[in-house]
């Protein structure tokens, strides 16, 4: 074990089974570690950097924030936090943002919303939150209680009160927990990320739609893994015409720095009064100067190569030896291998490619503007390790 590794192992808490490389630098998809072997990175730091690695306009907009203003709280009016809630506003028509430092705040603040709606609508029995089986919505207690996966809950309980969980693409099953209980709100990811890169089918997510529109129920999409370009559209939701009334978002959004994102539409945009809900870091400078550059970047052009570099990957990776299905959305990919995805991305890894998992799968979160032709090299090495014996 190296140095770091020794250091790192004794001083860090063991919540990650990292992987034995030291990242040092990098430039675009292109990750260097301390030996100077080169990887192709299709990771982004669990889909953060997606204008990839010493990205020159947000480093720009960062270091020129950093000269300027550090940070101020949120008890004073800084100019970064409020272009920033206006780009997306006006990317998306939702009317309010409320910034945070993560995804899971980001949901915190998304469920605090939907409970205060629902209680002041309906009344304060109204507080049940449907989420799906299989989802995944950050490690506070709250959010791991609408994460609807077993494995999370374990050793934590007892979780907030008040989630219920709805099976995927089972219209019938979500209506009858819709009929049976006093629910304030439907959440979900329109692409299950940790749960594996699966699309919700069309017809479930209209179904939602009508169910909320029909029952005055909140419609929440986490769009923390799925958003800021990921799928060929700004937000996921946006590939379904759908309107929901919240959204949360961070991820890419933050482009290498934390934040968290809370949108609400116009029927929401007011829950929320002074003291309510705050955060110290929520709204810093440097953050928004970055996240402001990388939303301005999110056009048309770059969303178009997003869906061509997907049609790619996905035309090449079916149907070749070794890979039983691709699922996904846009540069959200997840690969079905023969062998497990554990030791596909290790062997990956050998050659000088970096993917991540997801469950049983392979995932693929590369940066949104990798060039063609490193994707090309390392879609090759996939098949060409996926194949092996
Ligand atoms: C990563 C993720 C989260 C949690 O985000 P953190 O920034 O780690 O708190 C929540 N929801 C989804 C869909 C995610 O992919």
């Amino acid at each position: 074990m190296s140095e770091l590794q020794n250091i790192d192992s004794l001083f860090v808490a063991n919540t990650y089974n990292r992987f034995p490389i030291e990242i040092k630098e990098g430039n675009g998809s292109i990750l260097k570690d301390f030996n100077g072997k080169e990887y192709i990175d299709l990771g982004s730091g669990i889909g953060v950097t997606i204008f990839g690695i010493n990205d020159k306009p947000w480093k720009d907009a960062v270091i020129n924030q950093i000269n300027t203003l550090q940070h101020a709280s949120n008890l004073y009016y800084t100019k970064p936090c409020a272009d920033l809630a206006k780009a997306l506003c006006e990317k998306t028509g939702m009317k309010k943002v409320f910034f945070g430092n993560s995804g899971a705040e980001a949901n915190e603040c998304a469920i605090k919303v939907a409970r205060k709606y629902a209680e002041e609508k309906k009344g304060n029995d109204y507080y049940k939150i449907i989420t799906l089986v299989n989802s995944f919505h950050g490690r506070t207690i709250t959010t791991l209680a609408a994460t609807g996966q077993d494995v999370f809950h374990k050793s934590f309980t007892p979780l907030t009160d008040g989630f219920l969980y709805a099976k995927a693409n089972d219209v019938d099953g979500l209506k009858e927990l819709v009929k049976n209980n006093k629910v304030a709100a439907i959440m979900f990811e329109c692409v299950q990320g940790e749960g594996g890169v699966l699309p919700l089918n069309a017809d479930f997510i209209k179904a939602i739609d009508d169910i909320c529109k029909s029952e005055d129920i909140l419609m929440v999409v986490d769009e923390v893994q799925t958003g800021n370009g990921r799928t060929g559209k700004m937000y996921a939701y946006m590939n379904f015409g759908i309107n929901p009334d919240i959204v949360s978002t961070a991820k890419g959004l933050g482009g290498g720095l934390p934040i968290g994102a809370c949108l609400m539409n116009e029927k929401v945009q007011n829950v929320l009064k002074f003291g309510d809900h705050g955060s110290t870091f929520g709204g810093n400078p440097v953050a928004c100067a970055g996240a402001l550059s990388i939303v301005n970047r999110i056009d048309d052009k770059l969303l178009d190569d997003v869906k061509a570099k997907s049609e790619y990957v996905f035309n090449s990776l079916n149907g070749s030896e070794g890979i039983e299905s691709v699922s996904g959305l846009g540069l959200m990919i997840g690969i079905k291998t023969v062998k497990p995805a554990k030791e596909v991305v290790l062997k990956c890894m050998e050659k000088g490619v970096i993917c991540l998992t997801a469950k049983d799968k392979v995932r693929l979160l590369p940066a949104l503007n990798i060039n063609m032709e490193d994707l090309k090299k390392a879609v090759e090495i996939i098949k060409e390790v996926a194949k092996e014996n």
